[in-house]
């Protein structure tokens, strides 16, 4: 359970933790609005993009020094995860995109968030419109490493089935130090 949520978004009544069927939950503390924050995992498209015969990792803007990824986001009210991707490739890196392959549905339990995994071609010059992106870089398939974790899982499972032999990466430690510390709110 996340209890960092303070007021309810309805009332703006603060939260309660109150135990409903055996599980601690979020509740608005007044009974006459009812309001249950369920904290049902979100679902996030998540992008790994080729771009000249190689793949894009990046590093968030909020993201310490070592640590990289891959492009992900929100879905947009009722928008198709298909679209979200190709979307969001384009405000991360700047790049059109086009879908060459679902990889998977990855559970991040870290995030609470469901990922949904694609690989992609980008065309055109990076260019990081939207400022989520600190930094990016061209990384071979054949030497491309995995984290063992949310995206990396989809980057490893990619390359296997392209045929390399990804290792998973040896991780900084000021980059364990900050897995281990609670996520940031989105
Ligand atoms: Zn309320």
């Amino acid at each position: 359970m996340d209890d960092r949520r303070r007021y309810c978004p309805v009332c703006a009544t603060p939260l309660m933790t109150k135990r409903l069927s055996g599980i601690d939950r979020r509740v608005c503390g007044d009974p006459g609005c009812g309001f249950v924050f369920w904290d049902n995992p979100i679902p996030v498209v998540a992008g790994i993009v080729e771009h000249e015969g190689q793949l894009v990792f990046a590093r968030n803007v909020r993201w310490p020094k070592g640590m990289y990824g891959v492009v992900t986001g929100f879905l947009e009210p009722r928008e198709e995860p298909r679209d979200a991707v190709v979307r969001e490739v384009a405000e991360e890196l700047g790049l059109a995109a086009e879908i060459t392959e679902f990889i998977g549905v990855y559970g991040f339990a870290r995030k609470n968030q469901i990922l949904l995994a694609y690989h992609l071609v980008g065309h055109g010059e990076i260019t990081l419109p939207d400022g989520e992106l600190a930094e990016y870089f061209h990384v071979d398939k054949a030497c491309a490493q995995y984290w063992p974790g949310g995206t990396g899982l989809a980057v490893r499972d990619w390359l296997q089935r392209q045929g390399f032999d990804p290792q998973p990466r040896q991780l900084p430690p000021e980059v364990e130090a900050w897995l281990k510390a609670p996520p940031e709110l989105d």
